[in-house]
């Protein structure tokens, strides 16, 4: 009697343990910051920076990445080393990625080893909602759905070299998308605080834009250059 009790629970584990398992990766983070960088402010610190061997980026925001995050603050990284970057996954991309996601690091490259690390960091804690293609076809749709500089021309905040208001600049990215944007500032190379990158929210299901459950830390001054590129 004993054994076979012993025998039931046992295999009611083993019925029940993947179930549980699989309802814990499908809930492993709570939302994506969709962030993208103001590429002058990323090329004009003490560091410099490097253009892509495919030339100059346009004069407009680039993707930095969607990176999913837990509403306590924390993020998961470096999922799943099984599933490499695979550029083969996305060679529909390749053409947008190059003018929507260009890497400004040095040495020159593509941009395939900015797409890798970001997909290998972040990406790959997304899959029980994205795979691969669907991360950085989110990622285009995104960029182009928020347009962040058309937001902010509207507005008459141009990439000219003058300061705006912090406040300025966060009421027109609400105004134009629906929704508050984190700013975060860099330095330029004489110290001045600037616009560098812009968090907006995405919900779990990468669907759309949302209010942001927690915002990273950081400050910026409360006016900021923006500068040209
Ligand atoms: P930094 O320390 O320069 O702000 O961030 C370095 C890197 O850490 C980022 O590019 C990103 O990969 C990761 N990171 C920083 N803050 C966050 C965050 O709040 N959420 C997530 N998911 N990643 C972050
Ligand atoms: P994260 O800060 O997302 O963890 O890491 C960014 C990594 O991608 C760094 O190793 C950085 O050198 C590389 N990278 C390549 N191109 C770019 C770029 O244009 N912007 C930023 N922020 N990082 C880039």
């Amino acid at each position: 009697m004993k054994l076979l009790q012993v025998t039931v629970c046992l295999i009611s584990l083993i019925l029940v343990l993947p179930s549980v398992f699989a309802a814990s990766s499908s809930e492993d983070f709570d939302f994506f910051y969709f962030v993208q960088q103001w590429p002058g402010s990323y090329c004009d610190t003490q560091k410099s920076c490097c253009y892509p061997t495919s030339g100059k980026p346009a004069a407009d925001f680039g993707i930095h990445g969607l990176w999913p995050n837990y509403k306590d603050g924390t993020y998961p990284s470096n999922c799943d080393a099984t599933k490499p970057f695979d550029s083969s996954t996305i060679s529909d991309l390749i053409s947008s990625m190059k003018r929507n996601w260009p890497t400004l690091a040095c040495p020159s490259g593509s941009g395939e080893a900015f797409w890798e690390h970001e997909w290998e960091k972040h990406g790959t804690c997304s899959q029980s909602v994205i795979n691969q293609h669907e991360y950085f076809q989110t990622s285009l749709g995104l960029k182009q759905k928020t347009n962040l500089l058309g937001a902010l021309t509207k507005a008459g905040i141009n990439p000219d070299g003058n300061s705006y208001s912090l406040e300025s600049i966060r009421g027109s990215i609400k105004a134009s998308t629906g929704f508050t944007p984190w700013i975060e500032c860099n330095r330029d190379g004489s110290g001045n605080s600037q616009l560098y990158q812009v968090y907006l929210c995405v919900d779990r299901s990468a669907s759309g834009l949302i209010e942001c459950p927690v915002f990273p830390h950081g400050k910026c001054g409360a006016q900021i250059e923006f500068p040209s590129f």
